[in-house]
């Protein structure tokens, strides 16, 4: 019998509570389901982790209902945020309103209603409220409801609850909850279907089309239409197809050819969108042999994680594309993540192009109806393949057959804030371990954490070692940029990047432009006192915005009107140092005045289809020379791009972290790896002020071995991750 169930709340606490199941419920409560429940002075929604027929406990009090009918949470998801919650030390009830889509979330909300006293109620005055209940009355004028969170607003959240509590013992007030409600809903579409089932039915309508054709060729059309698309379409796709298909459809409905009824439909940001078929390849040697060692293992049903690594254009996507059709066969489902949203459209397009409609993706700039719609679609099981971003390792996909981690080494799987933080890439070992599936990491860089647990054995590794079609990689220059200014050039562009650069224009290629910086210059600072602008919350350096003449912090976010004089001496002579994408965009105008650049940074891409649009003008060839930071560095595939410029390859040396050397490295080799795709070569230019950095050297001769080797030793001597793990315990408190 179970009486008992164990709730997590989604708030910062280290512990599950039990609750005594009402008699009625105890038939209906699964774990996973979400429930109101008494909690202290107020009513709290937690989610049922566990149910049980008997308790440690002496005093519980009563679960007071249950919000979902079915469970909201699967089994599986509920054990993987367990497993997050001990291993990142976590909030078990955090880590699952984590795994929730912010659509599906609900929380109650506390009404408070002001009692108007009794009539002739001499007694009332007597009654003594204490300022901060006096407060409150005063607060609550007029006899409607109002929010807890209008109260808050007005008075101040301090000691609100014992105020209110109170105040309802002393008759005053009236208190009670309410559920919000969720965001997301079903939109349904028009469908339009052929009536008759039987094969005398459909020779009947065969024979009346032939005589339609004549009489009625648009009526003729719309049922031929039907009958080639499965005999059902929505309504939508008739009318892009025959003009006023909707009258033709009421005169054939009223004949009872057709009827229409209304489906649930998925929404899904390509939508609508024509997506060609995807070309179809016989593999290289290096694919064959990596597929069927993942195969072997799929068939097995063996837990075991690889490690794919394969420079850039190796074809290590096409793999991921082979496996999942040997999983789809095998009627399981796909979990892809790609690091960041400026990825997911090329990628998801080309999943779309083979898998069609079991594609569904899932990241933050979908918009609500879109994330509602994709996580409904996975766990009823309409979605089969899942690409999205770190947040979609909680998918409530049924049966995963394989979880692949493109570009594992990528630091945009780390989940920092709020809680839970968690690394989905090492999720998804843990994820696929539970399952039994099969988790392949892909990098053309991998992390020396991945890199060292093949050597230790954990993983296995597969390795692409060339270009498909066997495109060269490209060449590199490394440009030192002490030299250049004892040559008394202080441009931000070195002679040859410069010269490069003309020469790639006047071809008519185009162009990659890369600097890890947005803005227009990272500090300013004034030539009379030395003072520089700084965050005041932050302590680092603001950086100036041109396009609004404004200081930004890029750690908080922190805003302010720049000004033309020093707040420390009144003086004017200010100097803005350092340089940012906005700088180089200007630059760039001014040496090329006709050339069409586009610049792609934080600044120009906060609209929902901003990256979309800029990538796909930039692969239209709208224009010629493509600018920004690290998001230019990742997945994009342009043919015609033959050249890269690095600005300054030393942007990402200088932070203070021990993976410093190991982010440049990654960051450069990627970058580089965009010259090149095509027929016409490539050639990348690194302009640094430390030419004979490792990091920097190793990657302008894409030599991973090499690095990894070097780096790991000096992990080793230093101590450091992989030997060892690190955990940062941050204090925090009011000043
Ligand atoms: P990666 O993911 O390693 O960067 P991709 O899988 O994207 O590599 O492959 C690079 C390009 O080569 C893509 O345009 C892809 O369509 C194509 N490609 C992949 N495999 C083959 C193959 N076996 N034959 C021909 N073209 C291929
Ligand atoms: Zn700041």
């Amino acid at each position: 019998m179970t009486e008992f169930a164990q709730i997590a709340f989604p708030l910062p606490l280290r512990k599950t509570f039990i609750y005594r199941i009402p008699e009625n419920l105890r038939e209906k409560i699964k774990p996973g389901q979400r429930a109101l429940v008494p909690f202290g002075r107020e009513k709290k929604l937690g989610f049922v982790v566990s149910t049980s027929s008997s308790a440690e406990v002496k005093k519980t009090k009563e679960l007071l209902d249950l919000i979902d009918e079915e469970p909201i949470i699967t089994p599986e998801i509920l054990e993987l945020t367990r497993w997050v919650s001990e291993y990142y030390y976590a909030s078990w009830g955090e880590c699952l309103r984590a795994a929730l889509p912010p659509e599906l979330q609900v929380h109650t909300l506390l009404w408070v209603h002001k009692k108007e006293p009794p009539l002739l109620n001499y007694e009332d005055n007597k009654i003594k409220l204490s300022s901060r209940e006096k407060k409150v009355i005063n607060a609550l004028e007029g006899e409607r409801p109002q929010k807890i969170t209008f109260l808050e607003k007005k008075i101040g959240s301090k000691g609100i609850y014992s105020a209110l509590h109170s105040l309802e013992k002393k008759g005053k007030v009236e208190l009670y909850y309410e559920l919000s409600k969720p965001k997301g809903n079903i939109k349904y579409e028009k469908m339009v279907s052929l009536k008759g089932d039987s094969l005398e039915e459909k020779k009947l309508i065969e024979t009346y089309i032939e005589t339609l054709k004549k009489r009625s060729p648009k009526e003729a059309s719309l049922l031929e239409l039907l009958i080639k698309g499965n005999r059902e379409l929505p309504l939508r796709e008739l009318n892009q197809r025959i003009k006023g298909a909707s009258q033709i459809l009421n005169r054939l409905e009223k004949r009872g050819l057709v009827r229409s009824f209304y489906r649930e439909k998925l929404r899904e940001p390509l939508w609508g969108m024509n997506i060609e078929c995807a070309q179809e390849f016989s593999l290289n040697q290096e694919q064959k042999d990596a597929l069927e060692k993942l195969e072997k293992t799929l068939i097995e049903r063996k837990y075991h994680p690889f490690l794919l690594y394969g420079v850039t254009g190796s074809g290590k996507t096409q793999i991921y594309i082979e496996i999942i059709k040997k999983v789809l066969e095998k009627n399981k489902d796909a979990l892809v993540l790609v690091p960041e949203i400026s990825l997911t459209p090329q990628i998801i397009y080309r999943f779309k192009s083979v898998f069609g409609e079991k594609v569904g993706s899932y990241h933050s700039s979908l918009s609500a109806g879109e994330r509602f719609d994709a996580w409904r679609g996975m766990k009823e099981g309409k979605l089969k393949v899942v690409v999205g971003t770190r947040s979609a390792i909680f998918s409530p996909l049924k049966d995963l057959g394989v979880i692949v981690v493109d570009e594992e080494q990528d630091f945009s799987y780390k989940q920092k804030e709020p809680d839970p933080k968690y690394n989905a890439r090492d999720l998804a070992i843990v994820r696929g371990k539970m399952n039994k599936a099969l988790v392949i990491l892909g990098s053309a860089t991998p992390s020396l954490e991945s890199f060292y647990n093949v050597e230790k054995g954990k993983y296995t590794l597969l390795q692409l070692t060339q270009r498909v079609d066997l495109k060269p990689l490209p060449r590199v220059k490394i440009v030192d940029l002490k030299e250049e200014r004892k040559k008394k050039n202080y441009s931000v562009f070195s002679f040859e990047l410069l010269s490069q650069l003309k020469r790639k224009i006047e071809k008519g290629e185009q162009a990659i432009l890369f600097l890890n910086r947005r803005g227009f210059s990272n500090f300013i600072k004034c030539q009379e006192c030395g003072y520089i602008f700084r965050c005041p919350h932050c302590d680092i350096t603001l950086n100036f915005h041109r396009t609004d003449f404004s200081l930004r912090c890029h750690y908080c976010n922190y805003k302010v009107q720049a000004s033309s004089i020093c707040p420390e001496c009144s003086g004017s002579r200010l100097a803005y140092k350092g340089v940012g994408t906005q700088r180089i965009e200007e630059e760039i105008k001014k040496n090329f005045p006709a050339v069409p650049i586009r610049r792609m940074d934080q600044d120009t891409t906060y609209r929902k289809d901003s990256h979309w649009e800029i990538l796909k003008s930039f692969a239209s060839k709208d224009f010629s020379l493509l600018l920004g930071t690290q998001m230019v560095t990742k997945g994009l595939d342009f043919p015609d791009v033959t050249l890269v410029g690095v600005i300054l390859a030393d942007t990402s040396l200088d932070f203070p972290d021990f993976r410093a050397r190991e982010k440049t490295f990654q960051l450069l080799t990627q970058v580089a790896g965009r010259a090149g795709r095509g027929k016409l070569g490539g050639e990348v230019i690194f302009q640094t002020y430390y030419p004979e950095d490792w990091a920097i050297k190793l990657s302008a001769e894409q030599k991973f071995l090499d690095f990894y080797e070097k780096e790991l030793k000096e992990r080793e001597e230093l101590f450091y991750p992989p030997f060892s793990r690190l955990i940062l315990i941050r204090f925090q408190g009011e000043r």
